[in-house]
């Protein structure tokens, strides 16, 4: 998940604020704005990696604290769920244009008001955006998919859900095609095709049973009380498209978080 992104924080009060809070080391690290051309990068300072890997995420940053105090994190591995029953997901999303968004740690489709969403026992949730990250951050008794599309809504109060999407090695997907083809070139922040529009309720597998549990954004801050779905049935994607997200993002997936006695609950089919 990545709504920071979306904020569009100018560089210049940014680096302000990194200056005041940062530990030395890594203030040290963090290069200056040279130019405003820079400003969309001011947010990267965190990665998957090394330094400003998720285990740093909440040195970086008094903002991100909910990445290492938070109890109720994002991803987790989905094992003994208590099968219940649960009311359907269900999922009117419409067509949207297709502008794909570099954020600098995934590839993003932001979904413009009107894109349609899901309804969950009672609750309606519209689409915000949709993106990916490989391998799939949660993973099935501490199974990793190939990869997973993060579906993100939002209710009318501002709550968040996400719906998971796991996608295995396989067949090509005909719903990712125009989307990985146009992934923004190096350097670019976004990618998008005239005319163009695109369905997510193409990509859903035909079956919508489902894992549920409370949890948060993957990336920082971390934010808690975010409303999780994991669909049961994955889709595919085949090796050559997994390769095309590969080539700029080989790893953005953030560990798995501890239950701290949350329950998963999951329907029956
Ligand atoms: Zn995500």
């Amino acid at each position: 998940m990545n709504l920071v992104t979306q904020l569009q924080i100018p560089a210049v009060l940014l680096t302000a604020a990194l200056a005041v809070t940062l530990p030395a080391k890594l203030r040290a690290q963090t290069p200056p704005a040279a130019h405003p051309g820079e400003a969309e990068h001011a947010e990267h300072h965190w990665s998957y990696s090394g330094a400003t890997g998720p285990e740093h995420w909440a040195e970086e940053d008094p903002q991100f604290a909910a990445c290492g105090e938070g109890k109720r994190q994002s991803p987790i591995d989905i094992e003994h769920p208590t099968v219940k029953a649960l009311p359907p997901l269900e999922f009117d999303y419409r067509a949207e244009p297709l502008a794909v968004t570099d954020t600098g740690h995934s590839f993003q489709v932001n979904a413009p008001a009107g894109s349609g969403g899901i309804t969950v026992g009672g609750e309606r949730y519209e689409l915000v955006q949709f993106h990916f990250h490989r391998p799939s951050e949660e993973t099935i008794g501490g199974h990793h998919y190939a990869m997973v599309a993060h579906l993100v809504h939002k209710n009318a109060k501002g709550e968040l859900a996400v719906v998971a999407v796991l996608i295995r090695q396989g067949e090509a997907n005909a719903f990712l095609k125009p989307v990985f083809d146009d992934f923004p070139a190096r350097g670019k922040t976004e990618a998008s095709v005239a005319g163009a529009s695109i369905n997510v309720g193409e990509f859903l597998p035909k079956d919508r049973g489902y894992y549920t549990f409370d949890g948060s954004l993957t990336t920082p801050p971390c934010t808690e009380h975010v409303r999780w779905f994991v669909l049961k049935h994955w889709v595919t994607a085949s090796p050559e498209q997994i390769q095309q997200f590969a080539t700029r993002y080989p790893h953005d997936a953030r560990p798995t978080q501890a239950l701290n006695g949350r329950e998963v609950d999951a329907t029956r089919d």
